[in-house]
């Protein structure tokens, strides 16, 4: 049955499937509109452009963009932005940039640590500039220190966890600025990582205020009462619902494109009011 799927990554960030990739697999899953949402970079649009126009699929210009918000953070996807906005670019080219200030600070740890690893390793790796920590636990599995991405994750690179470092990130507001000035959506990814139970409103809200425009309701990790809940904030603050998987391939494996863990079904009807949204600028 037909699907879509508002956030996606490739090759182009700390995905592991070409864009081309993920469109074949949209295909495969009956997705009929997709969004490439790369952590801070749009290399990957064109391509999937091409393959979505080959495909029948329709390809939304996307990105997600991290920030904090006091311990959490808090992820914000764009959608139909003008994705070759020179200002844009350049906001995304900085945070790329305290990516590699911040990622050689995890190897030195991870070498303190006794781990056989070098930044020259995990950027070939990479093969794109947008370096980010899963590129690291790849490293760390195809070298045996782990097995898998989680495993990365829990014993080093999670906050909290052995070889854990900071990233300089902009506030959520600043973030959404960023985005609507490229006349994107500013859209709150995956609301369930914030902390706090009953935080998210109260955050929604405040958000909503520097120009949020709408809540990833539908998430591949989301349990019926979390989805339940966000509709309900959605809805109270007049917010747009969208819906992804967050498919990255290799490491997050139990998630596939469209159907998430297999219980994702993200309405094709929520396609029309972001698109709206974007062509009104509203
Ligand atoms: P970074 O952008 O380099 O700070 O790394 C954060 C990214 O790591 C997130 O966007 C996720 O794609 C991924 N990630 C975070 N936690 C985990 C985890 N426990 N297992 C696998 N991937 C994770
Ligand atoms: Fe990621
Ligand atoms: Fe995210
Ligand atoms: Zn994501």
């Amino acid at each position: 049955m037909a699907r879509i799927d508002l956030h996606l990554h490739t090759t182009c960030s700390d995905g592991s499937c070409t864009p081309a990739e993920v469109i074949a697999r949209a295909q495969k899953a009956n997705v009929t509109a997709l969004a490439i949402t790369d952590h801070d970079i749009v290399t990957g649009l064109p391509e999937a452009m091409e393959a979505g126009r080959n495909a029948g699929i329709d390809v939304i210009p996307g990105i997600e963009v991290s920030s904090r918000h006091g311990t959490s953070e808090v992820h914000i996807l764009g959608y139909y932005l003008d994705w070759r906005d020179p200002t844009l670019l350049a906001h995304l080219d900085g945070y790329r940039q305290a990516r590699h200030r911040r990622n050689p600070l995890i190897i030195e740890k991870l070498r303190a640590l006794g781990i056989d690893i070098t930044y020259e390793e995990v950027k070939t790796l990479a093969g794109t500039d947008a370096v980010g920590r899963p590129h690291i636990a790849r490293v760390l599995m195809d070298k045996g220190y782990v097995g898998s991405s989680k495993e990365a994750f829990d014993r080093y690179l999670a906050d909290g966890a052995a070889a854990h470092v900071p990233r300089e990130l902009p506030s959520p507001a600043e973030a959404i600025q960023i985005i609507r000035a490229a006349h994107g959506i500013p859209v709150l990814a995956h609301p369930s990582w914030v902390d706090g139970k009953d935080g998210i409103y109260a955050l929604c809200a405040q958000l909503k205020d520097a120009g949020l425009g709408g809540i990833e309701v539908h998430y591949s990790t989301h349990k019926p009462d979390q989805t339940a809940q966000y509709l309900d904030t959605a809805q109270r603050l007049g917010l747009l619902v969208t819906g992804g998987s967050d498919f990255h391939g290799v490491t997050k494996p139990d998630i596939e494109v469209g159907t998430g863990r297999g219980q994702l079904k993200v309405p094709e009807k929520l396609l029309e009011p972001l698109r709206a949204a974007a062509a009104t600028g509203r």
